[in-house]
Formats: structure tokens, C-alpha cells, sequence
């Protein structure tokens, strides 16, 4: 039997997406309940985000104030408010595999994520601003980037992205930029002599990201200039397409299958290099 909590890395199962049980909705229900119950009892990732203060809300507020009080269809307010950081995963829960509660709770969301995808689908507006790599390719064009900025930073262009996409007028939206990671650092060669560090070759890939690229191209900049300046061969991974993560949330994973495709076979040639 599995100690509770430990310094032990855990053991993370593969998502069993590809076997028929995960997309069963009444084998998805029992399982939210189980760990739900659990977490019930456990109470210690309150203060992690917005999903464990809905869930311990929804069971206080019922008329057990135990898991059974509460709505199977009150379930996916917890699962809505779940944006897979993976931190209760990682840091706080000590019933995480090999102990046999089994307990992966960021797993689990996804899960409700992806059964929810695949019979609801997801809105329109959902499906466009998770396309990031399409989106920053466009609103970066050199003319397109300054109006897009411009409408974001007016009343009434916050007003049209809210009626539209439906974001906030006060949340916070990046700027765009024409003159992106890639652009900048295309011509950086990784030239000079690589010194191993540890398992490490000592030479280094930028995957720059949707939002470094076009959004915080100057981060990107800066990385590579101390990277350089440390004598470190570095350049960027020019083919790049999205890591997946804003599919990932809304439980795409057919998407996110695709962007990984994608992806794997030009990192893994880079890997192959060295870097
Ligand atoms: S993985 Fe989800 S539930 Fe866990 S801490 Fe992150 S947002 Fe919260
Ligand atoms: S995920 Fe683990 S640590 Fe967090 S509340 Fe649930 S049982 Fe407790």
C-alpha cells in the first residue's frame, strides 16, 4: 500500500482517451464523484483556484452537505472553472498514483472537458480565440497589427470584443506585434562551440510560443541575448505551430493531437541535433 503523500515524484498515468470507457458518461459521473468525495474530505487545494472553493461551495450549500446533496449537473461548474495548471497534481495532493486512491484530479477535468467537447461541441467564439497560431498570424501582419492594437485599446472596440467574443472590458488583451520573436531572431544560428552541461549539450531551441512570438516578442529577444551572452549556441525552432494548451482547455484533443503532429517530428530532428 502506497504511503499517503511522500518526496516521491508521482506516477502519472497516460489519458486513456483512445479506450471507449473514458468517453463514457456514466462511468465520467461516478469517477467526479468518487474524487469529489475524496476531495470532500481533504479540502487541501482551496486556496489553488476557483475549482475547489465551487466544489466545497456546492457541497455546503447542499442539504447533506456531503457529495450526494449535490447536482450531477452541478458538476461541470467545478470542471468550467479548471484551467489544467496541473498544480494540485504536482504540489499538493498526496493521493496522487502509486497511492491506490488514484486521485489525478487535473486528469479528471480534462476528461469532463473532452466528453463535454465531443457531444456539445463548444461556442464559435470559443473556437477562435483558442486558435492562437492563426489569430497572432493575422492580427501580426505589418498595418493589421497597429489597427487590431488600436480597436483593443478603444471603448468601443472593447465593447465589439465583448458583444462578439464575449471578453471582458476590463480584462486585460496582449498587443500585437509585426516584428515577431521569429522574425527578430531568424537569423540566429546557434554558431559557436556547445559546452555538455550535465545531460544537457549545452545548446538551446527556443520554442517561442504563440504569445512570446507575437505578443512579448521582446522576451524572447531578451532570453536569447543572455543566453548568448552566456556562450550558450541558440536558435529558434522556426516551424513551430501551437503547444496545444488553449485546445487542451476547452477538451479539443483531436486539435491539440494535430498541433502535436505538428510539432513533435521538428523538435525532434533538433533533438537529434543536440539541442
Ligand atoms: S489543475 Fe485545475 S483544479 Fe488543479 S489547481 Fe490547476 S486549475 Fe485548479
Ligand atoms: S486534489 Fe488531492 S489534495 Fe487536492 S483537495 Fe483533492 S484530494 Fe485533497
Amino acid at each position: 500500500m502506497a504511503r499517503e503523500g511522500n518526496l516521491e515524484a508521482p506516477t502519472r498515468h497516460p489519458l486513456a482517451w483512445t479506450e471507449a470507457n473514458f468517453w463514457d458518461e456514466t462511468r465520467l459521473e461516478s469517477e467526479l464523484e468518487r474524487v469529489f468525495n475524496i476531495c470532500h474530505g481533504c479540502r487541501r487545494c482551496v486556496s489553488l483556484c476557483n475549482a475547489f472553493p465551487t466544489l466545497f461551495d456546492l457541497i455546503d450549500n447542499s442539504s447533506t452537505l456531503e457529495i450526494d446533496g449535490v447536482a450531477k449537473t452541478d458538476y461541470a461548474k467545478v470542471v468550467e472553472h479548471c484551467y489544467l495548471c496541473d498544480l494540485c497534481y504536482q504540489t499538493k495532493c498526496p493521493y496522487v498514483p502509486p497511492h491506490q486512491w488514484n486521485v489525478d484530479f487535473p486528469h479528471l477535468m480534462l476528461r469532463a472537458k473532452a466528453v463535454h467537447f465531443k457531444r456539445h461541441g463548444v461556442p464559435l467564439k470559443a473556437k477562435i480565440l483558442s486558435s492562437t497560431t492563426t489569430v497572432g498570424r493575422m492580427a501580426s501582419i505589418p498595418v493589421v497589427a497597429e489597427v487590431v492594437n488600436a480597436v483593443n485599446a478603444s471603448g468601443v472596440g472593447r465593447k465589439l470584443l465583448d458583444k462578439t467574443l464575449g471578453v471582458h472590458p476590463d480584462a486585460m488583451v496582449p498587443a500585437y506585434h509585426s516584428r515577431t520573436a521569429r522574425k527578430r531572431l531568424r537569423h540566429a544560428k546557434a554558431e559557436g562551440t556547445a559546452t555538455p552541461a550535465g545531460r544537457t549539450h549545452g545548446k538551446v531551441a527556443i520554442f517561442a510560443t504563440c504569445y512570446c512570438d507575437v505578443s512579448l516578442p521582446q522576451v524572447v529577444d531578451d532570453l536569447h541575448a543572455v543566453l548568448i551572452h552566456n556562450g550558450i549556441p541558440t536558435r529558434m525552432v522556426m516551424q513551430e505551430v501551437c503547444c496545444g494548451m488553449p485546445k487542451l482547455e476547452l477538451g479539443d484533443l483531436d486539435s491539440v493531437r494535430a498541433y502535436k503532429e505538428r510539432n513533435i517530428p521538428v523538435l525532434a530532428a533538433l533533438a537529434r541535433e543536440g539541442f
